[in-house]
This record gives structure tokens, sequence and C-alpha cells, in this order.
């Protein structure tokens, strides 16, 4: 088809009426007049995720103490009933999957108990462009060791300061690497890293390998037990739209299954056993010995509507979608944006592209809060990156369609030079 064609807002809306999954924009709460393309920092809320989170007070209404054991979810069992259905987000079988704690605190959780140095295998490998939080947690892991980060913690390069090379990493996996904590896709470019392979390279080299899924989860399909990758961590506030703090994800192989948790608390405990309270761990047998204490549990109820939507709709027509969306908005980029300055950093393919469009620009900042002043909502990351999420569950070509037009008038009436190019507090 002629570009030109595809460059007109009735094709957008052509191809909104042929998306299979348009019904599911009706079940969030999208402002008017605003284009909310930063789903991928917080998702946004949905009907249902609403609805559960009522019930949730209903049954602490109603019940009291006994909500525990009583009512339509027991809170005692919440987190690992929303691990079974986070599961087939990940690929993974619904014992190895537990809903609890948050990203960091997981990493810490999963390095604390995976991490066994060893004569010469002493290193952590990760890599030089994951988000700092990952970093900050290795680190302090390693002091906790009494290793010093500075040679114990080796971060993969990337060679154009924006994706990293699967070779490279592998070339990393030398003979002292005791454990590999890697993202499945990069928060800025967006790469996404091939897991299979990265965790069959480790495997052959005796190393463990663990990965922070937070860019993935909700967004694409992983298949974590059958590349039998090690364990795995994630937040549930991005594309699983589980709300501000939602509670985080982990995922332990279950060949791992009786590996005492390195942070134990009475939550590790087996189930039936915890109330015995007695001062020695009877851990439970699977990935629930890697909780510590009592859930967040206010902030585990919106995921018991915002999963069920997933399993509805299945992550591989997510995924299909996503990928539509992506591919429309590079089309648009490229035939309308080219003159300004603007550069497409997010890997093009759809193999390792992720669900987000990453745009440089030397104006960044200032584009952003002239988005924001749009109407528009994206997020800005330093240094010189506008990140763009068109979600599949509710984002439209129509909007992509719109967001275009706005950042070509933004540019040709220099509406950024109003605001100073530099971050706010929370970018
Ligand atoms: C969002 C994100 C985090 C955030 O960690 P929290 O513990 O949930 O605050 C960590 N790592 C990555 C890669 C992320 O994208």
């Amino acid at each position: 088809m002629a570009v030109n064609e595809q460059l007109t807002k009735e094709y957008a809306k052509r191809l909104d009426k042929k998306n299979e999954l348009k019904a599911y924009r009706e079940e969030f709460y999208i402002q008017p007049d605003t284009i909310y393309f930063d789903g991928n920092s917080l998702g946004l809320l949905s009907k249902r995720a609403e609805s559960t989170l009522l019930q949730l007070f209903d049954s602490w209404k109603r019940y009291g103490i006994d909500g525990w054991t009583n009512g339509d979810h027991p809170w005692f069992y919440l987190s690992e009933s929303l691990g079974k259905s986070n599961a087939p987000l990940v690929g993974a079988q619904p014992e190895e999957v537990v809903v609890t704690g948050s990203t960091t605190a997981n990493l810490h959780q999963l390095v604390a108990t995976f991490y066994k140095p060893e004569g010469k295998r002493t290193k952590i490998l990760a890599d030089e462009l994951n988000f700092p939080s990952d970093i900050y947690a290795l680190k302090s892991q390693l002091q906790l060791h009494g290793y010093s980060p500075e040679e114990h913690l080796v971060q993969v390069k990337s060679r154009d300061g924006q994706t990293l090379q699967e070779d490279d990493i592998i070339e990393a996996m030398t003979d002292d690497i005791a454990l590999i904590v890697l993202p499945s896709v990069l928060y800025r470019s967006g790469q996404l890293l091939d897991i299979q392979r990265l965790t069959e390279e480790a495997h052959q080299r005796g190393i463990l390998i663990g990965f922070d899924l937070c860019h993935s989860v909700g967004s694409i399909p992983h298949s974590l037990s059958e590349w039998d990758v090690d364990f795995a961590f994630w937040c549930t506030y991005k594309h699983l739209n589980g709300g501000p703090g939602s509670v985080g994800g982990l995922y332990v192989n279950n060949k791992h299954f009786g590996t005492a948790p390195g942070l134990a608390g009475w939550f590790s405990s087996k189930k039936d056993k915890q109330f015995d309270m007695e001062h020695t761990l009877t851990a439970a047998p699977d990935a629930g010995a890697y909780q510590m204490g009592t859930p967040h549990v206010l902030s585990l109820a919106p995921l018991l509507g915002s999963l069920a939507i997933f399993n509805e709709v299945g992550i591989e027509a997510v995924r299909t979608q996503s990928l539509k969306l992506t591919d429309y908005f590079m089309t648009l980029i490229d035939a309308e944006l080219s003159d300004y300055g603007f550069v497409v950093s997010n890997p093009r393919d759809a193999v390792t592209r992720g669900a987000h469009i990453y745009l440089e620009h030397t104006e960044a900042a200032r584009i952003c809060k002239a988005l924001k002043e749009n109407h528009v909502i994206p997020d800005f990351r330093t240094p010189n990156g506008i990140r763009l999420a068109p979600v599949a569950l509710y984002n439209t070509f129509e909007e992509i369609w719109e967001v275009v037009q706005i950042l070509k008038t933004i540019m040709n009436e220099e509406q950024y030079k109003k605001f100073e190019n530099k971050r706010d507090v929370v970018a």
C-alpha cells in the first residue's frame, strides 16, 4: 500500500476497527482528551481491578481478622493464587510463581538464595544498561558477602549505548562467574534479549541465571520453564496494571524447590505449618518459600481483576497487537518526524523489539513537557530519551496518529522552547 494512504487519520481508524482487542479499551479508565502512553511505567486502572479492590475492602468490613481464611479470596492464600494466575504470562508452572514483595526486594531474596560464591566462582555478571535499583541491589549483596563490587560485579558493556549483544554477554560468562542477572527488556531502548539462548549458554558453563521481567511481563510471552531459567522477578504496576506500588512477582524453577530461602520469614513457611509458631522453619515446598512476611493485601487485590483480563485475552494476542501498534508508530515517525532530529533508538525488528518506542532527541526533556501540555503522557528517560508506550489493551492507532501530529506541531511551532530542558523530580 502507498505510504501516503497509511499517513491518514482514516487509515488509523480503519486499523482500530479491525483490532480484535478493541473492546478492552472500554474496561479501562481513560481520561477524556488525554493520550496516555506511559502504561510501561504505571498501567491504567481497569474496572475489574477497581472492583476486586472494593471486594477486598468488603471482606475486611465483613470478616475482620477472619478475612484471612473467609470470603471469595482468603488473604492467607492470595499470593499463591495470584501466582497461579500470573504463571501463564511467564510460561511457568503454577507452583513456580508467587506474587510477593517488590522487584527490588525479590531480587535481594533471589540473590540471597542463589548466589553461592565458591572457590574461583565469586562474581556476579550483569550489564551496564540495567535499571539502577538492580545494580544497587547486586552491589549491596556482594558487600554483604564481603566482596568489593568494583571487582566482583562484572557489567557487560553496550557497544552503542542503547543495546546489548548476546555474544558480548556470553563472552563474559567466564569461570569466575557464580550468578548472572539480566533484564529481559531494557528499560530505555526496549531491546528484548534472547532469554533462551543466554540461559543455555550460562548453563553450559555451570552458571545460574535469572531475569528481571519488569518490562516484558504483561506485554511479551515467556517460556521460563521450557527455557529452564533458574529464577525471575518483576513488578506488576507497569504492563500488568496492578496500581501504584502493587505487589511484585517471582519465579523459581521447580528444580530448585527445596533450596532454603536466603532471606527467610514466617511467610516462607509451608502453609499448614505456619501457625505452629515453631522456631525452626519448615519452608514451603514451592516458590512460596521465597516470601518473607505478611503480604500487602490491599496492593494484591487489584491484581485479581487485572490478571483475569490477561488470562482472558492471552498474552500472545497482547503481543501481536503490541507489535502492530509499534510498527505503525515507527512508520509514521519515519514519514513525518525524521526532519526534526528524532532518532528511533528502539530495535526495529519484531524479535528484539519490546513494547515501547524510544525516541531520542537533544531537546527530549522539554519536548516531553510540551507533550504533557498537549495532554499526551510520555515519559522522559535521562539523558535524551522519550519513551512512548502504546499499550495493546487500551491504546489505539488513532492515538498514535494524533501523537505524531502533535509532535510535529510542537517542533514546527517550537513549543518546547518555553520549557527548561531539564527533568522533573519524577520523570
Ligand atoms: C520498574 C523497574 C524496577 C523497579 O523496582 P521496584 O522495586 O518495583 O521499585 C526495577 N528494575 C527494573 C528493570 C524496572 O523496570
